[in-house]
Order: C-alpha cells, then structure tokens, then sequence
C-alpha cells in the first residue's frame, strides 16, 4: 500500500479546474504583485477569523519578522518563547538582535507552560511568543493576562494552527498578533512559500504592511527599514480556492486524528491531548514512544512514511550557543523531542490506509 505522509497531489487533483483556472487569470492579467486575488485572499481572512486585518506575506518566518519589526524589538529586549517547536520562532528573535529566552513546555499540550512564564520576565521583556504547535493552541488566555500585567505583547506563532479555535475564537485572532504559514505542507498550503500576519491594531496592521513592502509609505518614500516581504498574487489565487473547503478539510483532519487516538487507546504510547475548551486542526499527528528509532525503522520497512517534530530543542541548537543554555535546562522540551514522532496525517488519508497505519504500528508496539 503506498502511502504519502501528507498527499498534496491528491488534493490537487480535488480542485485541479479551478486552481488551474486562477492560475492562469494571474498569468493572463500579468498582475503578479499585489492585485485584486491578493485583496479578496485578505478580505477572505479577515472574515475566517474575525481579525479586523488579515496581511498576506512571504511566509510563516517574515509574519513573525514583521510582527517583531512593528514592536520596534531589537537588541537589548527580550522575547519569551518556547524551546520546542519550529527554528524560526527563535530564529527570527535573534536575527534581530533580540534574545529569545526559553520557557519549559507542559508535558501534554507540548506547548509553552503558562505558569513559568512569569518568573522569567524583566525589564528588558518585549513580547511573549508562545507557538500553536501541531495544530493546538497555547494556553492564550493565561499567556495575555500575563502579558497585560507587564505591559508587553503577545505574539502567537500560529504557522501550525490556522483553522483552529480556542475558547469559541480562531486561532491567529486571539493576542496582540497572529502569525501563520502557508508552507505547502501546512494545514492550509500554498504551491510555495506563504504566510500572514493578523492584528486587530490600526496602527500595528499599517506599520505592518509598509514594512513588508521596504518600509514604503507611497511610492520611493520609505518610513522604515523594512523587507521584501510580500504574498505573491498567484499564491493568493491558490489559496483563495483552498480556503473555500478548508472548513471541510478541517472537519476531516479532526475525524481523521480522532480515529487514530480511538484504535491507539490501548496501545502503550502516547496520543495528542487536545484540552477540551479548544480544538486541534492536526497539522501533525504526534506521538511518544520509547524506542522511537526501532518504530520508525519497522514502519519504514512496511511502506508507512514518518517524521520527528521536533528533534532536538531549540537551547541546544549550534545556532543558538551563545544563549549559554545546556543539557537539562528545560527536561520536558529535552524529553519530548527524543521520543515524538508524526504519523501520515492528510484529510486524504483513506480510512484503509489508516487501519494499516494502525495495524503494523500495533504488531511493532502492542
Ligand atoms: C512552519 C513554521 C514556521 C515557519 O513558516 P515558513 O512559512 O516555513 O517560514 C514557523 N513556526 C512554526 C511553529 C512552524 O511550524
């Protein structure tokens, strides 16, 4: 049984007709910068989410670029975040000159613990980033509470979780700013790099989009150092097709990885805890194993293809050296990343190749 870990060829064929006939508008009115695909796509946003500005740009890595540039962070301020998630939360933190200070995760959600945020801020604080990691979102409520008694923002590194909702609200509409990704291979994917940053602030939303445009405020008048940091008008056509069945596509993924913890319930690992006052969108479905390289190899050996997110945190990257953490600094992030694994997860997935999933995981892991 061939089996893709996610199956974007099949969803392209799902919606072949009309992606290839806004391609072809893009090409045909050469309007590939900007446009009126690029301002429906924002429109459309702005709508699923309840954001009062949804802002297309390059990727899920310059929305949070952006989101720190318009908080004006830079060298000497700090930004809270989590060890155990995607290089480019911190990466972007530290490419600004600013310090990315770990936090511990919460041995369930793996998303940032809520209650040791505080103790690690100063005045030299910012902003607390706290990623939606596999689709879930961090306990925002407590995260903004926090962040309101210190003054400072919240950026909420939504590139795993857009789609998802907390509390009755969307995810990417729930702090200061929500950032998200259109990376192919997230819930809603682009054919190449994409991404967005939403804000309820004016002022922010404004700031924003000069400085993804090189910080131009009309046509050779710049107001800041800003980026190239653009949404293409041909992505934008892509993704206004996919975000009209992307609800549906949701609800599958949500059945889909339902269905996986169902038949994985008595089985000796452990399955994704969705808390019960959100919902995930499953852009990974994870587990922990003891003896990860041996599931992986036996599941290989069957055809069943497999990933690790993430496997090895953040506070001891190479890159991230000169921050002087080590080994032990945050043991549930260290524990985490050496036994999580990510099954096949699409809403493509048939329910026969996911009973074979299942099977072959429970004769390898009973
Ligand atoms: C994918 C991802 C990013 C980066 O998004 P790109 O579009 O690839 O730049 C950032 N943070 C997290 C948590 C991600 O999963």
């Amino acid at each position: 049984m061939k089996i893709n870990f996610i199956d974007l060829q099949s969803q392209y064929k799902e919606y072949e007709d009309e992606i290839d006939k806004q391609i072809k508008e893009v090409c045909t009115s050469a309007q590939f910068i900007g446009g009126e695909k690029l301002e429906t796509f924002e429109k459309n946003l702005a709508e699923f989410t309840g954001s009062s500005h949804a802002i297309g740009c390059s990727s899920g890595t310059d929305a949070l670029l952006l989101s720190l540039m318009a908080l004006d962070i830079g060298v000497g301020d700090e930004v809270i975040t989590t060890p155990f998630t995607f290089i480019a939360t911190a990466e972007v933190i530290a490419f600004l000159g600013a310090e990315a200070v770990f936090v511990d995760i919460d041995e369930k959600t793996y998303n940032i613990d809520a209650s040791k945020i505080e103790d690690k801020i100063t005045s030299k604080t910012k902003a607390i980033m706290p990623v939606s990691l596999y689709g879930q979102c961090a306990d925002m409520q407590e995260i903004n509470l926090i962040a309101q008694k210190h003054n400072i923002a919240v950026i909420e590194d939504a590139c795993q979780s857009f789609g998802a909702r907390y509390k009755g609200e969307s995810s990417c509409n729930l702090s200061t700013i929500g950032c998200t990704s259109f990376f192919p291979s997230k819930p809603l994917g682009a054919y190449g790099d994409g991404g967005a940053v939403f804000t309820d602030d004016d002022k922010l939303a404004k700031k924003i989009r000069m400085l993804l445009n090189h910080g131009q405020n009309e046509r050779y008048k710049h107001k800041y150092i800003g980026i190239n940091g653009r949404l293409d008008a041909i992505q934008a056509a892509i993704l206004n097709v996919k975000l009209k069945y992307f609800d549906k596509e949701i609800s599958t993924r949500q059945k889909i990885g339902e269905h996986y913890s169902d038949m994985l319930f008595t089985c000796k690992l452990i399955t994704p805890y969705i808390k019960a006052d959100r919902t995930s969108v499953y852009a990974q479905y994870s587990i922990r194993v003891k003896d990860r390289e041996k599931v992986i190899e036996a599941l290989s050996q069957k055809g069943i293809p497999t990933a690790v997110h993430y496997p090895m945190a953040l506070h001891l990257q190479e890159a991230f050296a000169d921050l002087g953490y080590k080994d032990g600094d945050f043991p549930v992030a260290e524990k985490v990343s050496k036994e999580i694994m990510s099954l096949p997860m699409s809403p493509y997935l048939s329910q026969e190749q996911q009973e074979y999933i299942v099977h072959t995981l429970k004769e390898i892991h009973a």
